[in-house]
């Protein structure tokens, strides 16, 4: 039914953009109907959107991810407007360091264009950091954040002082939001890189490293010691060791091998060596699957099952490597509670360690995570999930430990590990052109829920209009966030940006909270 209701949607699109943006907002069945109505100091141009109060939501948390200089193109006011009465948003995840990307800008085509205001290709003109940074919280740490360069549009704005005023009007919490990764913004990161199985550096920042540690508490408690900051959200896309051996999203050698992961491998009574050893064999092996050349002739899985017990240290050191990282979101909650102890601290878990990285699962439950975590966000995004788990899961894993198994067969084999019900997902010949349904998100909210066991909440990142998606439905959507609040997910952020989103899949939302509200009784 979503599939033909999706093909009922791709022609209505195709209707209203012949018919011209204005007539978006009549797509879908929304009970409530914003009254359009013009605001005074509309930028010239901009189509208005309804005036705060239209949809004043209940007591669903519901965040919404965007990107800091999206929100000043639009007008603050008239975004936080759009968010509020057509989704039913109460809290604003803006990034506040989005150390993950060399820009923030994004091409026209990923871009929603009914947002009134027409959207723009940014792409290298805006900064990547959007908070000021004071010099004094730093001397514990030899890394700095740079100075955004001034010729950049929005450089001079200060995007989470403006934005406390309009959100509190309109009694929305204001997140800051950071990805990390590379280095692109923080002076001397070569000083804290990792070190891989053959003594290189890597990419990354190794969370062991006192240093990079003292930097996070550092930048957080200049946060929230200059900015009036309701909640905070980190996150790190970059997986284990061993997953990106066997799922391997890039080549590069395993690591952390640096002086500080040696220490806490003996401290921990794991024999680095032995670790070192086992990873960079396990690397070789298949990274030699991954060739013409011959394959085992014992067997691929069984030779990988061999390396595994003949270096039990590699699965020692994965678990260190995410007790490491695990230390890292410590350490900031800890430093944002001793300052304002009311902050909503949480973490984003991304779409491979929520929905198809078993290792990251197997490695410790929600709720040893709680006790430093005031909610964990979980990317579920349903309709890209599909092409994600054909590309990213199933070819990959073909040409690894996997191989002796049929792409038919290792989907079978992932929806049986996963807890995902076959029958309502995907086959393999309409993976890459279809979506997950709804019951995924509630079946993916359900179990964390449960892997949480009370400690914590559980929010539910739903995806809509994701670069690579099949299109959005937006009754799908409506149903997805449904599924996720009857499965009690702790409140939803919609996700991956504001600027991608469309107005129907936004409104779909909205309804869907609302109808959950009314069925609760918030
Ligand atoms: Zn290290």
């Amino acid at each position: 039914m979503a599939h033909s209701n999706r093909r009922k949607f791709v022609k209505n699109l195709g209707a209203i953009i012949a018919a011209g943006a204005a007539a978006d907002l009549s797509l879908g069945a929304s009970p409530y109907k914003p009254t359009p109505q013009l605001t005074p100091q509309l930028t010239p141009g901009l189509v208005p959107y309804p005036a705060p109060g239209v949809f004043r939501p209940g007591k669903t948390f519901v965040g919404i991810q965007m990107s800091p200089h999206t929100m000043l193109d639009e007008g603050i006011d008239r975004c936080l407007d759009l968010c509020q009465s057509i989704a039913g948003v109460n809290a604003v995840f803006p990034y506040s360091h989005a150390f993950h990307t060399g820009t923030l800008g994004k091409p026209l085509r990923d871009l929603a264009k009914d947002h009134g205001a027409m959207p723009r290709d940014l792409r290298n003109k805006v900064p990547g950091v959007w908070v000021k940074h004071n010099d004094k919280y730093f001397s514990e740490t030899s890394l700095r954040i740079k100075s955004s360069d001034p010729s950049l549009e929005f450089a001079g704005r200060d995007l989470f002082s403006e934005i406390r005023k309009p959100a509190d009007r309109r009694g929305m919490k204001v997140f800051a939001r950071i990805l990390e990764s590379s280095g692109l913004h923080i002076e001397n990161f070569n000083k804290v890189l990792t070190v891989d199985t053959y003594g290189n550096p890597g990419r990354s920042a190794c969370w062991s490293n006192p240093d990079y540690a003292n930097f996070w508490n550092a930048t957080v408690t200049d946060m929230f010691n200059s900015y009036e900051l309701d909640g905070f959200q980190w996150g790190a896309e970059r997986m284990g060791p061993l997953m990106n051996i066997i799922l391997p999203w890039n080549n590069n050698a395993p690591g952390c091998f640096c002086q500080h992961c040696i220490e806490r491998g003996k401290a921990s009574n794991i024999d680095p060596g032995r670790a070192r050893e086992g990873y960079r064999l396990l690397f070789e092996y298949v990274q030699r699957l991954m060739t013409d050349a011959p394959k085992p002739p014992e067997g691929v899985f069984t030779i990988f099952l061999r390396h595994i017990m003949r270096y039990p240290e590699i699965l020692s050191w994965e678990y260190l490597y995410r007790q490491s990282r695990e230390d890292i979101q410590k350490g900031m909650y800890t430093a944002i509670k001793s300052i304002k102890p009311d902050a909503v601290v949480g973490w984003h878990v991304d779409h491979q360690p929520s929905s198809w990285d078993i290792v990251y699962r197997a490695e410790m439950s929600y709720e040893e995570m709680a006790p430093y975590s005031d909610y964990i966000k979980l990317i579920l995004y349903h309709e890209v999930l599909g092409p994600r788990i054909r590309s990213w899961y199933l070819d990959r894993f073909k040409k690894t430990i996997l191989s002796e198994i049929s792409i038919e067969q290792s989907l079978e084999l992932y929806y049986a590990l996963f807890g995902y019900d076959r029958n309502a997902e995907p086959g393999v010949d309409k993976l890459s052109s279809e979506g997950f349904s709804p019951d995924y998100v509630y079946r993916e909210t359900r179990r964390s829920v449960a892997s949480a066991n009370g400690k914590t909440k559980i929010f539910a990142g739903i995806g809509i209009d994701v670069p690579g998606s099949p299109p959005d439905d937006p009754e799908t959507v409506y149903q997805a966030t449904l599924k996720a609040l009857q499965a009690n997910a702790g409140g939803i952020v919609i996700s991956r940006e504001y600027e991608e989103m469309r107005v129907p899949n936004l409104e779909a939302i909205g309804r869907a909270v609302k109808a959950w509200d009314t069925m609760s009784g918030l």
